[in-house]
């Protein structure tokens, strides 16, 4: 039995990393999630039966267990909203993090609280990074769903505290393993600075540096992952937790790359010297309506839609489709502009793109769409906002500054689809909607597109 358990193991783990590998592409990403989720079934089965020598499974706790976690898992993931999908990703991560966190209560719990140091030192380590995943991620889902703001969350020499509390946990570990045992007092002490921790690392990064935090504790929870496998001898959930560790932190660091952030400064607090004290922004504001824009597109040759998290929000990917179908067919030529950071998920705007059958080949990553965007007849900005804000170039009190843009200074015609003048995620006026080669269309964007398709049709 239990060599069939472990070969069904090893089978779970290879349709796991055939699922990871089959995500990395939209056209595939579909069945790799089936596949994947798949793995992830039999895993958590062999699980349950594994331990077969133990005497005290208590299979009713277990079942009750899974079958409340189903129930939630199905309705909630049945009724969320595609545009409220980052802050479920946020959940789960967290979730992810405290279940790692309770293996290794639980095995203090049932070695009395001794160890030898090596163990001891690792099993303090995953409930630390378990704990800082966890309220970390329930942090960064407070912000993402506009829950918490930046305001609220200031905390006076924030980097000194994160330091410090780094440091006493730090020390904690090392000490308990030391020693080889601790009370049970200490270690509700020990859990309180890995929460305090995961306060203090996620509650002063705001606005655009929140992509790279959400990263961060993606990876964090995919090491804890890591190390629950080897505590709990689950050779399926060592490989998850490798795969998600590693992939993480190289997200991570794309992400930083894609910030101009190094990593330290948001991991310790905002280094950067903007504090947020933008130059004011005003001047004129000139409109378009949908009749005028179709005419416009129409007698282009190149037209570029830089989407944003207002696309999301309105849904617009498929009109923009049908857009780039009758443009198409009038000889313009058509892409679009992906900023690494637009939406609210790594990636988010290439998986609705996707979602509306958009040709991968189409779309262009920064630094092409920077040279693109040089020789675009019209650039339409589809709910972005952050991503296409020149204060990152220009104004050096800017929060955003240093934030690679897409840059529109030398496009000959920019049109933005949003329904108001109110700034993005990171709180700030866009000096772009008062820039001379741009004009604004007001409105909800999926409405405004379908206007353009259907002027565009009968041209
Ligand atoms: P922004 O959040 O900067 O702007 C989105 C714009 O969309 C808003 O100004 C809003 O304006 C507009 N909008 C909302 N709904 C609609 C609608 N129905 N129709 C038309 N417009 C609409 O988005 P960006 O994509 O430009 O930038 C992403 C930001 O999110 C960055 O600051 C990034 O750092 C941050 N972030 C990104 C994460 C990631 O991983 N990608 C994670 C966390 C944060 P209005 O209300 O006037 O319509």
């Amino acid at each position: 039995m239990e060599q069939f358990l472990d070969i069904t193991l090893f089978i779970a783990s290879i349709l796991l990393i055939i699922g990871l590998r089959k995500l990395s592409h939209p056209s595939t990403a579909s069945k790799g999630n089936s596949i994947a989720a798949l793995a992830l079934a039999i895993g958590v089965l062999v699980a349950v039966f594994y331990p077969l020598k133990t005497q005290n499974n208590n299979y009713l706790y277990i079942v009750i267990g899974i079958s409340i976690g189903v129930i939630i898992g199905v309705i909630t993931a049945k009724k969320v909203a595609m545009t409220k999908m980052p802050e479920m990703v946020s959940l789960l991560n967290g979730f992810g993090g405290l279940s790692a966190a309770l293996v290794s209560l639980v095995w203090i719990i049932n070695n009395h609280f001794t160890g030898n140091s090596g163990q001891l030192f690792i099993v303090l380590l995953n409930l630390f990074l378990g704990f800082v995943a966890f309220l970390g991620s329930m942090i960064a889902y407070g912000k993402l769903s506009g829950k918490l703001q930046d305001e609220h969350l200031k905390i006076p020499f924030s980097t000194i505290v994160n330091i410090i509390v780094l440091i006493i946990a730090i020390t904690a570990m090392v000490f308990f393993a030391y020693n080889g045992n601790m009370s049970i007092n200490l270690l509700y002490v020990f859990i309180a600075v890995s929460l305090v921790y995961g306060f203090t690392l996620v509650a002063p990064i705001g606005g655009a540096d929140m992509p790279v935090v959400i990263s961060l504790l993606n990876s964090l929870t995919g090491i804890t992952a890591a190390i629950s496998g080897i505590m709990t001898d689950n050779k399926l959930m060592l490989l998850g937790g490798v795969l998600v560790g590693s992939s993480g932190i190289i997200l991570t660091l794309l992400m930083c790359k894609a910030m101009n952030r190094p990593l330290l400064s948001v991991i310790f607090g905002n280094f950067s010297s903007a504090k947020g004290n933008e130059a004011s922004v005003g001047g004129n504001v000139k409109q378009i309506n949908s009749s005028d824009l179709a005419i416009q597109l129409a007698y282009s040759n190149r037209v570029c839609i830089i989407p944003g998290y207002g696309m999301a929000v309105a849904q617009a990917q498929k009109v923009i489709k049908d857009v780039e179908t009758v443009l198409e067919s009038n000889n313009v030529e058509f892409k679009y502009a992906i900023h690494p950071v637009a939406g609210r998920m790594p990636g988010h705007m290439n998986v609705l793109l996707a979602e509306a059958d958009i040709s991968y080949d189409k779309l262009l990553d920064l630094e092409e769409a920077n040279d693109y965007l040089e020789s675009t007849d019209v650039a339409i900005v589809v709910g972005a906002n952050d991503v296409v804000n020149p204060s990152a170039k220009e104004d050096p009190a800017s929060k955003i500054y240093g934030m690679p843009i897409l840059d529109l200074s030398k496009t000959k015609s920019v049109v933005v689809l949003k329904r108001s003048m109110n700034p993005g995620y990171a709180g700030i006026q866009n000096p772009l909607f008062f820039k001379e080669n741009t004009k604004m269309l007001f409105g909800d964007a999926k409405k405004s597109l379908e206007i353009i398709l259907k002027e565009l049709k009968e041209l």
